[in-house]
Parts: structure tokens; sequence; C-alpha cells
């Protein structure tokens, strides 16, 4: 998929306050410091669309990014923040809570992980929470760049190997690095062929 445009659309905490159009929205989520803002970056080919954040956890908001005129990029709050008040956690489950469980629009999540790190509880009882609520989604690893492709290859593998443990199938998944472009085509021609086939639908 060409990206033609990619304009920022409004930032809130109230799911009643995302945009009303029926355009097909994609949702990208994962712990705080994963890469997110650098993959949306990455996919839009913006340096600065979704801000890469020094400091993690203070993007707390859901954010509407359109895309090519036709979909929704939404770039939601990092998760496993320590550093914030039991109340604050609390209070961003609740609006994340609400926005899966409101937003008609949303058509697929994708949950992102660092490809370094073994399967992390917070991560397996997020999408233990998609799978309950029925919401698709897909994992897409990230920072691919630091290891060596044997070792992306064993990563990815045994991070399925757990999945299997409580999934009778796998997600879609997608090795990415923003830094190196690493995965771009695999992620937007998902989501170009998923909006194909919704449009075919209606
Ligand atoms: P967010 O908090 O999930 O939005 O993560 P950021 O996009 O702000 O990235 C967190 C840190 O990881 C930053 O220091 C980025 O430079 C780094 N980072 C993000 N993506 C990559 C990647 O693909 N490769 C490498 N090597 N570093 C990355």
């Amino acid at each position: 998929m060409l990206i033609k445009t990619a304009e920022f659309i409004i930032s809130n905490s109230d799911v009643d306050k995302c945009p009303k159009d029926h355009l097909p929205e994609y949702a990208f989520i994962g712990r705080s410091n994963v890469g997110k803002s650098s993959l949306i970056n990455m996919l839009t080919n913006h340096k600065n669309l979704a801000k890469t954040s020094g400091r993690p956890g203070k993007t707390q908001l859901i954010n509407h990014f359109l895309i090519n005129k036709n979909w929704f990029l939404v770039d939601l709050p990092g998760y496993g923040y320590a550093r914030v008040s039991k109340t604050e956690k609390k209070k961003f489950q609740k609006f994340i809570t609400n926005y899966f469980e409101k937003r008609k629009q949303l058509v697929s999540a994708f949950v992102l992980v660092d490809i370094r790190h073994k399967p992390q509880n917070i991560d397996l009882e997020f999408m233990e929470y998609l799978g309950v609520s029925e919401i698709p989604f897909s994992i897409i690893f990230t920072k691919a760049d630091k290891l060596k492709p044997m070792a992306i290859e064993k990563h990815v593998k045994d991070y399925c190997q757990v999945l299997l443990k409580t999934w009778e199938e796998l997600p879609p998944h997608f090795v990415t690095s923003s830094s190196k472009a690493i995965g771009r085509e695999d992620v937007l021609q998902f989501i170009d062929s998923t909006n194909h086939e919704i449009n075919a639908m209606r």
C-alpha cells in the first residue's frame, strides 16, 4: 500500500469523542517503550506523526490518524508502565476497555512485543482479553534489527510455542524493525487486503 496522506485527527480519552466516520480502524497497542511510536512513523513514512517518547507512559490518549483518507490508524497508550499510581492504572484500564468494547469501527488490533523478550504475562493477558472480547488481533514483533536472522526465527518460534499452550490457532504475526524499515510492506499489505475484504462485504 502506498501511503499518500497521513493526518493527525484527534486525541482524547473518551471513546464517545472518537471520530464518527465509519472508516475501518486499526489499533496499535503494547507495553511502553516497545517501539510503537517509531513503528507508526515508519509505517506512515513520517518522522514525527506519533511522538517517540523519552518518557514512557506519557501519551495516555487515544490518537486517531487518518490514512489515505480511507482508514484510521489508532495509537493507543502503552500499558505496563510501573511508575504510575494505582488510580491512574485503573483509569487507564477503564478507558482502554471502553475503547475495545464500544468502538464499532475497530477492525483489528496490533499487539506489539519486543522480539528480544520472552513472552510477558502482561502481553499474554492482554491477548487473552482480546480473545475473550472477540476482537481480532495480530502480533507485531518490534526491534528485529537487534537480533541476527537465526535468532529472530528462534524467538518467533518460541513465542508461538507459548501461545499454542492457550490458543488453538496462532494470530497473524509480523517481524518489524523501525530503524531498518523491516516488515513495513507486510503490515501495510495486511491492512490493505483487510480493507478490500471489508469493502467487498459492504
Ligand atoms: P513507544 O514508547 O512504544 O512509543 O516506543 P518508541 O517508539 O518511543 O521507542 C522506544 C525506544 O526504542 C526508543 O529509544 C527508540 O529509538 C527505540 N526503538 C524503537 N523502534 C526501534 C527499532 O526498530 N530498532 C531499534 N534498534 N530501536 C528501536
